[in-house]
């Protein structure tokens, strides 16, 4: 029963509070709680999320005591009730009044979604790697606001966050076409950011963020180091998680790693958070499979296998490699094998992450093949039987070893990495076209990773 008296003491505590934080806080946090049973020795209060409750306690514990019961344990006695959330989130399609229709118009240009037609969770192959996320993605998509929230993605470049972002949003707008869904990267918000900052419109973007029912931001590490952007961000995330609203956030890194601050990185561990790891060789051969039919191409699948044994990080760069290779087979009119994979691809091809390659087992295998002394190549000799073979060796260091140009060059008895660079430039170019360095390039290749 809610008697005058408690509610009096509930008001004093907002009032109190009020004087305390900023309004934005206040909006957020606050004022959504209401009371719903009041008796001497119990306070119930109804929250729209687990957020606001955490929230509450977490800041103002010591303050509530004031003025609410308190349990023998000192704790303040409050019972949490969360609130059922409103239909208004997910609705079903209903038919739309003209006026309706040309308000919407107007608000357009803000309004438009742009997601990637082909990002769907139909093309989307699933696989050890990638099966928890999928299920959380759909879990997100079926029911935006009432499963995971925020739903945090992570994971390597090129490994399908974007596309599952992508996938949530057609979801969503298929089965809800009043939802407002907003699909960003995190660089677009800062530049919204900065353009609204300098137009003096922010309080438009403001209501435009606040507006929306489910938000996707792509790539949130381009927050870090950027204080002022991310402040603004967490009061939208805030706002809208308060709200039962649905957030899904990518990253190439979970939360705890990433350089924000530790309210924002609590914000994004509240929710769900998912990893999505590298593709097992199955699953890579079914992407390959995949994507090669949506090109009207066939690969035999003894070629898809021998494709993702050699390409194994990166889903992208296996779209790559069938991009790359269905060109080829094109253009010079030839059947998929292995001999013509090999031809078109071994430069995508990748070493086994277990070998590790070193400038000194190059300079080696680049000596022995072209039959020169590994005290050449790292000399000053620009005589041309020696100063080829050291391209190349040059070439395969950028190719196959992942360290600074700098520290490369250096390797090389103290070249400049602009030298290396421009090796790397002559002979990537001349490759393409020189059958005899292709094999010869291919043999240093082998005869690193045996
Ligand atoms: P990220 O955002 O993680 O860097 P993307 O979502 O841009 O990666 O994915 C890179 C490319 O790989 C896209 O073209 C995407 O369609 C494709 N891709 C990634 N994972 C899968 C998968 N499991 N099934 C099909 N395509 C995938
Ligand atoms: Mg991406």
């Amino acid at each position: 029963m809610l008697t005058s008296q408690t509610q009096d003491v509930w008001d004093l505590f907002l009032q109190f509070i009020e004087e305390r934080c900023s309004s934005t806080e206040f909006e957020n946090w606050i004022s959504p709680i209401k009371v719903i049973q009041s008796s001497i020795d119990k306070l119930i209060l109804e929250v729209p999320n687990i957020f606001v409750q955490q929230y509450l306690i977490d800041n103002y514990k010591k303050d509530l005591v004031q003025f609410v019961p308190v349990l023998a344990s000192g704790e303040p006695a409050i019972e949490f009730v969360i609130a059922q959330p409103k239909k208004t989130v997910v609705q079903a399609p209903v038919i739309t009044a003209p006026q309706e229709i040309a308000a919407q118009e107007t608000s357009k240009d803000h309004y438009e979604l742009k997601l990637n037609h082909l990002y769907t969770f139909d093309n989307f192959i699933e696989g050890p790697s990638n099966q928890f996320v999928k299920s959380a993605a759909l879990g997100v998509a079926a029911r935006p606001g009432r499963s995971y929230n925020p739903l945090f993605i992570h994971g390597g470049v090129g490994l399908g966050k974007t596309h599952l972002l992508h996938a949530i949003g057609h979801t969503i707008k298929q089965n809800h076409k009043k939802v407002r869904v907003h699909a960003i990267t995190t660089e677009a918000f800062i530049n919204d950011l900065v353009d609204n900052l300098r137009n003096k419109t922010l309080d438009k973007m403001k209501k435009f963020y606040r507006s929306l029912d489910v938000l996707l931001v792509d790539d949130i590490q381009f927050l870090q180091n950027r204080q002022n952007f991310e402040e603004e961000f967490c009061n939208t995330f805030e706002t809208l998680i308060n709200q039962n609203k649905q957030i899904v956030i990518t990253s190439d890194k979970p939360p705890g790693q990433l350089k924000l601050s530790e309210r924002m990185i609590a914000r994004m561990e509240w929710g769900l958070v998912a990893n999505i790891g590298i593709p097992d060789l199955e699953t890579r051969v079914a992407i390959l499979q995949h994507k090669a039919e949506q090109k009207g191409f066939k690969i035999p699948q003894k070629v898809a296998f021998f494709i993702a044994e050699h390409i194994f990080n990166n889903v992208r760069q296996l779209e790559g490699a069938i991009n790359r290779l269905s060109a080829y087979c094109r253009m010079m009119g030839l059947d998929v094998t292995e001999e013509v994979v090999e031809r078109a691809l071994s430069e995508l091809f990748q070493m086994a992450p277990s070998k590790r390659v070193s400038v000194d087992s190059i300079l080696k295998s680049v000596a022995t093949i072209y039959e020169v002394r590994v005290s050449d190549l790292k000399g000053n000799s620009r005589s041309k039987d020696i100063a080829f073979p050291r391209q190349v060796a040059m070439y395969l260091a950028k190719e196959l070893i992942n360290d600074s140009l700098i520290k490369l060059s250096s390797s090389f008895g103290g070249k400049t990495h602009s030298t290396l660079l421009h090796s790397w430039k002559k002979i990537s170019g001349q490759v393409e076209t020189d059958e005899v360095l292709r094999k010869q390039i291919q043999m240093a290749r082998r005869n690193l990773e045996a």
